[in-house]
């Protein structure tokens, strides 16, 4: 392998595919310069992340640590207010439920630089011939070899690429995750499961995270999102959407702050232009419910940095990039764009399909290995 040492990157968003390139690259002796809008940890609520996310974590060495700051997760139900349309038990595990905060201080443990990230500085635009790039400050940084767009779905660096890339879709759906404790009585012999509630098209999640720690996930009407600022509301609000889940929300006490997101599929024809590539969320973001973000984003880091650090040729490590992440995030955006309107439309045709199919598909065998194939792998 060649001497590719020493190369200048800038990596805007220090989120979870932010924080693992960073880290990576920095590890393999790059000048990276980090850039990141919160100013603080704002990191709300919590994520399920898949068993191939899991495995991805563990191979950075984290399995310590994910096994002291989650909870393995080994079953998953899903019901509405008249039945169990799903429920499966499995050794193997459906993934590990983790405070989003905690993640993230999990991947910023591997980045020697973490300290030098500029927070509370969004960048505004970038060039991407020059590589370099304008913060909201005003000033601008850079030139940089590279940009790497690590600023998720609403990303400003994917702004540097042209109309030859197409980007998919205006917002389409409201998501909301936020903690809360619930009463060890409430809880009593559960074992760690992952609970999906539906009413018509809303839909809320519950699964722990930590000791009597559970998330609460939940889509919500357009109407509803922003109008609402206060933990007590949002919990009526969730009760009122989804009374199938109301038994233990009404115990739940959220705590600390929520993550709210307006969220878009972000389908893109190719990742990269001149000097600047994207990863994560910013390059392919899907729908929350999927549960296959963290994993996407967490891989998409992992391959850019390989190929940076294989091959001396930047602008050829970027293009094998750029294949071999497309063809991985491909299944999942076509599955989102299917899947979504089926999980959270208002549509009582849609609504009649997805209660009426979605149990003879859990209990039959062949739809059954298929589907947790799909979710474990
Ligand atoms: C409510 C909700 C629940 C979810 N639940 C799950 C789940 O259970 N499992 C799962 O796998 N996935 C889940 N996802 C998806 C998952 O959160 C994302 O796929 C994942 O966070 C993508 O990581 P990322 O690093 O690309 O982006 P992000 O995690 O969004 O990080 C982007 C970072 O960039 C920063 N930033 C943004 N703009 C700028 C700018 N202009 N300048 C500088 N910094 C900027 C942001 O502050 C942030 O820190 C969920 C998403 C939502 C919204």
């Amino acid at each position: 392998m060649s001497d590719v040492r020493g190369k200048s990157v800038a990596v805007v968003g220090y989120g979870i595919a932010g924080a693992l390139i960073a880290g990576l690259l920095a590890r393999a002796g790059h000048q990276v310069q980090r850039f990141e809008r919160r100013s603080g940890a704002e990191h709300g609520g919590g994520l399920l992340l898949a068993p191939a996310a899991v495995r991805i974590l563990c191979g950075l060495g984290l399995e310590e640590a994910l096994n002291r700051h989650g909870v393995a997760i080994h079953r998953v139900r899903i019901g509405n207010e008249k039945k169990t349309l799903l429920d499966w038990h499995t050794e193997a595990g459906f993934g590990v439920g983790i405070r989003r905060a905690a993640l993230c201080e999990l991947l910023a443990c591997i980045d020697p630089g973490v300290r030098e990230t500029q927070t509370g500085l969004a960048v505004r635009s970038v060039d991407a011939a020059a590589g370099t790039l304008t913060g909201a400050d005003g000033k601008g940084y850079g030139p940089f070899d590279l940009i790497v767009g690590a600023d998720g779905a609403n990303s400003a660096v994917r702004t540097a690429l042209t109309k030859r890339h197409w980007v998919h879709g205006k917002p389409r759906w409201n998501a909301l995750s936020v903690l809360a404790t619930i009463p060890a009585t409430c809880d009593t012999g559960r074992a760690p499961s992952c609970d999906q509630y539906f009413h018509g098209g809303s839909h809320v999640s519950l699964w722990p995270v930590a000791a009597q720690t559970v998330v609460i996930a939940a889509n919500v009407p357009t109407e509803q999102l922003g109008q609402i600022h206060d933990a007590e509301q949002w919990k009526r609000l969730l009760i009122g959407l989804v009374p199938a889940a109301a038994a233990r929300l009404a115990h739940a006490e959220l705590i600390g702050s929520w993550y709210q997101w307006r969220g878009r599929e972000v389908s893109l024809r190719g990742f990269a232009h001149r000097r600047v590539v994207l990863v994560g969320d910013a390059a392919h973001s899907l729908s929350p419910q999927l549960g296959q973000g963290v994993r996407l984003a967490l891989q998409s880091a992992l391959s850019l940095s390989e190929r940076l650090c294989a091959e001396d040729d930047w602008s050829l490590a970027v293009r094998q990039y750029e294949v071999l992440q497309r063809r991985l995030a491909k299944p999942y955006q076509r599955f989102s764009r299917i899947a979504t309107p089926l999980f959270q439309s208002q549509h009582p045709l849609l609504i009649w399909a997805r209660d009426t199919c979605l149990k003879p598909l859990a209990d039959w065998q062949w739809s059954r290995r298929r589907i947790l194939r799909a979710l474990q792998t």
